[in-house]
């Protein structure tokens, strides 16, 4: 079966999906995403996603492509049309296409939309979290906005690999007074030895993770302490336990931080609690 995706009002073969050359997301990273997870045939969280995807585009003053019912009708739509049953669906917003010049493009330039979607197989998924994964970290570099979901990844392009090439699958950013701020696709957990659970308050220097306010939630439902406040790497080394979360991979043990083990070295009960128990808390949407 071949993909599909959805580029400024049409449905396209996913091999022949283009934007302009000149298209500001191409050129100027001049541009937001979101990315939903697809879980048993339903949308995970799309309200919240959808409501932080609209700041976003407001923080940036780029328009919105279209009404939030017609891109919820997009977005099942590439879902639908990949039959992606579990997996991703991305939805890419820029400012549009315009002759390159640093200065926003005339008023009436209409935002450009991508949506695309793809299966993903959760065994596999779980079969890394009964392992647990790595994590190296590396210098905070990233500019004072990364509450803002833009598609300027670089920095997280960069610290991702250099992870992958040292055999983790995360690295952590840590800031200028050593705490770690958050991954470069995901936010970051310690569980203290007394089993509190601490992640950084979502201010300006994390983006506000949707999987991290559900975690949230889900903690407080399951009567777990929570701190809101920054952690060093030397606290997480001292950690019983860590974890890191996102929506492409909802809550993921942390066994070891520089290749150096957390806790016993093994996937902590309370993030596998969590993980197990994640969709009971999530907004699940029909497809
Ligand atoms: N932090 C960064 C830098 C990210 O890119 C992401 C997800 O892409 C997250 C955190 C986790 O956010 P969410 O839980 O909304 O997927």
């Amino acid at each position: 079966m071949s993909r599909i995706a959805y580029v400024n009002g049409r449905y396209v073969p996913h091999a022949q999906a283009c934007v302009h050359i000149e298209d500001r997301g191409y050129q100027f990273a001049d541009g937001v995403y979101e990315v939903c997870e697809v879980w048993s045939g339903k949308i995970v969280d799309e309200r919240r996603h959808l409501d932080r995807l609209d700041r976003s585009l407001g923080e940036l003053s780029i328009a919105s492509p279209m009404s939030r019912a017609a891109l919820g009708f997009v977005l099942r739509e590439v879902i639908r049309r990949n039959r992606v049953r579990d997996g991703l669906v991305y939805l890419q917003v820029t400012r549009g296409v315009a002759k390159r010049d640093h200065y926003f493009p005339a008023d009436g330039t209409p935002p450009a939309l991508v949506v695309t979607a793809r299966a993903a197989d959760p065994r596999a998924a779980e079969k890394v979290a009964d392992a647990g994964v790595g994590v190296i970290t590396v210098p905070e570099n990233r500019w004072d906005r990364v509450d803002i979901k833009t598609v300027g990844l670089l920095p997280n392009v960069l610290a991702k690999q250099k992870a992958r090439e040292r055999g983790a699958r995360e690295a952590w950013f840590v800031d200028g007074d050593g705490m770690v701020t958050e991954g470069g696709s995901t936010n970051a957990w310690i569980v203290t030895k007394d089993g509190k659970l601490v992640t950084r308050p979502a201010d300006h220097g994390i983006l506000r993770g949707i999987t991290r306010q559900v975690v949230l939630d889900l903690a407080a439902r399951e009567g777990l302490s929570v701190e809101e406040r920054a952690f060093s790497v030397a606290e997480a080394l001292e950690a019983k336990e860590a974890f890191i979360t996102a929506a492409s991979s909802l809550v993921m043990p942390v066994v070891r931080i520089d290749g150096r083990a957390v806790g016993n070295g093994h996937p902590g009960s309370i993030a596998r609690n969590l993980r197990e128990k994640f969709h009971e808390i999530s907004e699940l949407e029909e497809i």
